[in-house]
C-alpha cells in the first residue's frame, strides 16, 4: 500500500515538531506515512497548497504565517475555523474538496483541563496577547466555561478587536498592559505571547497572581522559560507549557486524516526525553 502523503507548511518551518510527531504516531498506529515540511513563502502558498493536493496529499498543517491565507483557500470551513477566520489544519475531503479546520483551542483545552486538571470554568482568567494563538484561546476559554476573561496586549487595539470579535460583553474586558498592576490576582494566567520565543521577558507584576493561581505558557521549551520562571517566582500554584499543546493538535489532525487516534502520552514522553537531551543536528 503506498504511504498516505501528510505534510506542514510554514515559512520558515523547520524548526517545526510536526514531521518528528507525525512520524511517531505512524510508528505507533502502523501507518506508513510520508511526511514533509513545505517552506512555502506567502506569494508561494496558494501554488504550492494546490500543487500538495492535486498530487496525492492527504492533509496539511500549517504553521506561521499562512494560518490566515489557509483559511481563506478552502473549499470548506469547520465551524470553529469559521469562527476564528483562521486554520491550522487542511484536509482533502473524499469529494475532492479541501477542508480548513482549527484545532489549537481544542488541543489547549485537552492538555490544560485533560492533561493537567484546570478546568477553566468558574475562573477569572488573565490571556496576554491578542495574536492567532490567543484567538484560538480566547474562543476555547470562554466555551469552556471561563467566568471572566481579561485581555491585555502589547498592541491595545489589537486586544479590543480580539474581544469585538469574542462578542461575549459581559465575560470579557480589556486592560491596558501597563494597567495590569490594577488588578486582583487570577485564577489562572494564559500567556499566548510570542514573546519568549523571541528572548523577550514580559514585564508583569507579582499582584497577578495568589496561592490558587495556574500559569500556562502555549510556548514550550526555552520559548516557554522566562514566563515559567516568573510564574514560579511570583508563587504560581503550578505551571505549565504548551508542549502537550502541540502533541494533543498534531494527535487530532493525524485523526482526522487517518481515522485512528494516535497515544499522546506516549509521543510526549519522547518530545520531553529529546528537548532534554536536543541532538546537535536540530540546533
Ligand atoms: P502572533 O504573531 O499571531 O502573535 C504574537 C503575540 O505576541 C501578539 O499578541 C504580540 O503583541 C505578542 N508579543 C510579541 N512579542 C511581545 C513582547 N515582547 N511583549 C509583549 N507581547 C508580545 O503569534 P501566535 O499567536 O500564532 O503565537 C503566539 C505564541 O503561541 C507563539 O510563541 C507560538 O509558538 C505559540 N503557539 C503554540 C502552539 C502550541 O501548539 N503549543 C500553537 C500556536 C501557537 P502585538 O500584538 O503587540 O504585536
Amino acid at each position: 500500500m503506498p504511504a498516505v502523503r501528510c505534510t506542514v507548511f510554514g515559512h520558515p518551518v523547520a524548526h517545526s515538531l510536526s514531521p518528528r510527531l507525525h512520524a511517531l504516531f505512524a510508528e505507533q498506529t502502523g501507518i506508513a506515512l510520508e511526511y514533509t515540511a513545505i517552506d512555502a513563502a506567502p506569494d508561494e502558498f496558494g501554488h504550492a497548497v494546490r500543487e500538495f493536493f492535486a498530487h496525492g496529499g492527504r492533509g496539511a498543517n500549517v504553521t506561521l504565517p499562512h494560518k490566515a491565507a489557509a483559511f481563506a483557500l478552502a473549499d470548506v470551513r469547520t465551524h470553529t475555523a469559521r469562527r476564528l477566520g483562521v486554520a491550522n489544519v487542511l484536509t482533502l475531503l473524499p469529494d475532492g474538496r479541501v477542508e480548513a479546520g482549527s484545532n489549537d483551542g481544542a488541543g489547549m483545552l485537552a492538555d490544560l483541563h485533560g492533561r493537567f486538571g484546570v478546568d477553566p470554568r468558574e475562573r477569572d482568567v488573565l490571556l496576554l496577547g491578542a495574536g492567532g494563538a490567543a484567538r484560538a484561546a480566547a474562543f476555547a476559554l470562554l466555551d469552556a466555561g471561563a467566568r471572566d476573561l481579561t485581555l491585555a496586549n502589547r498592541t491595545p487595539a489589537r486586544a479590543q478587536a480580539l474581544a469585538a470579535m469574542l462578542s461575549e460583553p459581559k465575560r470579557t474586558r480589556v486592560v491596558d498592559w501597563g494597567a495590569l498592576d490594577r488588578c486582583e490576582a487570577f485564577d489562572l494566567i494564559v500567556n499566548a505571547t510570542s514573546a519568549g520565543v523571541q528572548h523577550e521577558v514580559l514585564m508583569l507584576p507579582r499582584s497577578l497572581v495568589c496561592s490558587r493561581t495556574f500559569a500556562y505558557d502555549l510556548s514550550y521549551g526555552a520559548g516557554a522559560q522566562p514566563f515559567m520562571a516568573w510564574a514560579r517566582q511570583a508563587g504560581c500554584a503550578a505551571t505549565f507549557d504548551g508542549l502537550g499543546m502541540l502533541v494533543e493538535t498534531a494527535a487530532a489532525s493525524f485523526e482526522r486524516w487517518h481515522g485512528v487516534r494516535p497515544d499522546v502520552d506516549a509521543a510526549l514522553r519522547d518530545l520531553h526525553e529529546g528537548l532534554a537531551h536536543p541532538p546537535d543536528a536540530a540546533h
